[in-house]
């Protein structure tokens, strides 16, 4: 099961986050057939979008994570929300190479004017992307470390990652002991397999948290497309537009890119939607 810990360290002046990501990560693989690379961008991506999401406030509040390469000949996007329902997919050169482009955040709180933040990054390790994105764009020094470890056979064996930020009038003491835990983290895949999320506090963080300060929450990859959803998104077009694709193709297909999912229209279903 995918786990997200979170809790408060030394002198509660630092944010803890702990991801176990495995399944999640598993599941991306399976609906959109990744291997390699795209598997270790899109997982890692869904991890932190994971954390993002346990960081929303309000109950209608999304995130979206988007990184597009610089020849714009690739892209990879996930999106999650406050029941941390993360999806995502990668595609075009993304799936085998990401070389630096951009990065854009959209954080919505479901009430005021969505919160964007957008960077340049340097290559595709998504830890620095991250720990530079919010370092720039939210003005909060978070150091991010996430990964992914794959099988031969591209199962994900383990994912997920430690997400340490500063509170505001975090000591110069503090600081300083975020960082050097931090480097206990520098292959977090290996650390989950090895530890696992819970272990993990337990084992580095020891004697900082307080028992009942320990939130737990469970990501999971799920998508919130459904067939009457796109109803309305094809609505839009007009009902003679639809009876003219029809006539054409046969009927009105639309794809999810989040789970690889076809939804089909004939005729009939047009017919059915404009007499509702
Ligand atoms: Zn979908």
């Amino acid at each position: 099961m995918n786990t997200l810990f979170k809790c408060l360290v030394y002198d509660k002046q630092v944010s803890l986050s702990v991801l176990d990501t495995t399944d999640l990560v598993n599941k991306a693989i399976k609906i959109h057939n990744l291997e390699g690379k795209s598997a270790e961008l899109l997982g890692n991506l869904l991890t932190v979008c994971a954390y993002m999401s346990g960081c929303l406030k309000s109950q209608r509040g999304a995130v979206s994570i988007t990184v597009k390469s610089k020849d714009g000949s690739g892209s990879a996007s996930v999106s999650g929300d406050v029941d941390l329902h993360i999806r995502g997919y990668v595609d075009g050169s993304c799936k085998h190479t990401l070389k630096g482009g951009t990065l854009t955040v959209i954080k919505d709180d479901g009430f005021s004017r969505p919160f964007v933040g957008a960077c340049e990054i340097g290559g595709d390790n998504v830890s620095r992307i991250m720990t530079d994105y919010f370092h720039q764009s939210e003005q909060i020094p978070t150091a991010v470390s996430v990964g992914v470890k794959l099988a031969d056979d591209n199962t994900c064996l383990s994912a997920g990652g430690v997400v340490l930020q500063l509170l505001p009038g975090t000591s110069e003491e503090n600081m300083a002991r975020a960082e050097e835990a931090m480097g206990n983290f520098l292959h977090p895949a290996e650390a989950i397999s090895t530890y696992g999320a819970e272990g993990i506090i337990r084992t580095f963080f020891a004697g900082e948290i307080e028992q009942k300060g320990l939130y737990l929450l469970h990501p999971d990859y799920i998508c919130n497309c459904s067939r009457a959803k796109f109803e309305g998104i094809i609505a839009t077009l007009g009902k003679e537009e639809l009876l003219a694709i029809c006539k054409e193709q046969g009927a009105v297909k639309v794809h999810c890119h989040y789970c690889n999912t076809d939804y089909t229209f004939f005729e009939e279903d047009i017919l059915k939607l404009f007499d509702k």
